[in-house]
């Protein structure tokens, strides 16, 4: 397993309240060892308990859009659905290929995005993360290796993992930390919750999503997106990890993403970054002035109603 990098700057953080599904969980926890010391003879149904919390955690943690184990965004909040904002947000980059074609397409269409970037891709293409922002998008936190089992690392494993990819991503982009989080496959654990407030990042999941990186075909994408396209709306797509089209061998991102420009701009629809439609300053307004700590205290102060759900 490679090593991570030097310990990325530690932003500063927002305070960390349990969900109450987390809070419900760690009482039963307790009742389970009182209940134990108390009766030991009761200890299989002190097992069960436990054992059927566990389960019903793992498939929270299964269900991306929901709000069970800490504040989710699932959808723009109330000022960015007045204004007529979408937010496209593209996964797994940057990809030297696909990403430098994604970001013409966007400028084409006087639309910006946020990117969930990878932390050691980022690292390796670093001007092409700063030339992102300096087209006025956001770069933002997507784990620093993005292991498939990143919803069961250990507390101390996944708090790591985020801290290097804000780190990793602050450099390649001069100094803006990232403010947004999302967890590889949308898959969170209960640990998450936690270390993201103490990096001061607000988690992020999606409206719809396109499935392009097993979708090959543009006109099944366009249609998850499109379906009922509205103010509000986050769409999530994917420069990294691109799906090709079956014919021509087209990154299927590429072949949708005119087309979803169009409906967003016929349907009277603006495209922005998520700072911008979260009311925070854009990114590349920031890019060289804040730094690690910067980019906490920013996603700190974000307004509660980003946590608004559907
Ligand atoms: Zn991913």
């Amino acid at each position: 397993m490679p090593a991570l990098p030097p310990p990325a700057p530690v932003p500063s953080g927002r305070n960390w309240t349990p969900a109450p599904t987390v809070r419900a969980s760690c009482w039963l926890h307790a009742a389970a060892v009182f209940g134990l010391a108390a009766h030991p003879p009761a200890w299989p149904w002190a097992l069960g308990g436990v054992a059927a919390n566990h389960a019903a955690l793992a498939v929270a943690g299964l269900l991306p859009r929901n709000r069970l184990l800490g504040p989710n965004l699932v959808r723009l909040p109330e000022g960015a659905r007045r204004r007529g904002e979408v937010a496209l947000t593209f996964d797994d980059g940057p990809d030297p290929d696909v990403t430098p074609r994604v970001l013409d397409l966007l400028e084409a269409h006087g639309a910006t995005a946020s990117f969930f970037l990878i932390g050691r891709r980022a690292a390796r293409h670093a001007p092409l993360v700063r030339e992102m922002v300096r087209r006025g998008h956001s770069a933002e936190n997507h784990t620093h290796r993005h292991f498939p089992c990143f919803a069961a690392l250990p507390f101390g494993a996944v708090r790591r993992e985020i801290a290097a990819a804000q780190g990793a991503i602050a450099d390649a982009t001069g100094g803006q930390a990232p403010r947004f989080f999302r967890p590889p496959a949308g898959i969170r654990s209960p640990l998450l919750d936690p270390a993201l407030a103490a990096a001061g990042l607000l988690h992020v999941s999606w409206t719809r999503r396109g499935f392009d990186t097993v979708r090959r075909d543009p006109a099944v994408l366009l249609r998850r997106l499109g379906r009922g396209l509205a103010a509000g709306d986050i769409l999530l797509l994917h420069d990294g990890n691109a799906a090709r089209t079956r014919d021509s061998g087209t990154p299927v991102v590429l072949e949708a993403l005119p087309e979803l420009l169009r409906r967003i701009a016929a349907a009277g629809l603006r495209a922005v970054s998520l700072p911008r439609a979260m009311g925070a300053e854009p990114a590349a307004a920031t890019a060289g002035t804040g730094g690690g700590a910067g980019g906490g205290a920013a996603a700190a102060r974000l307004p509660p109603a980003s946590c608004a759900s559907r």
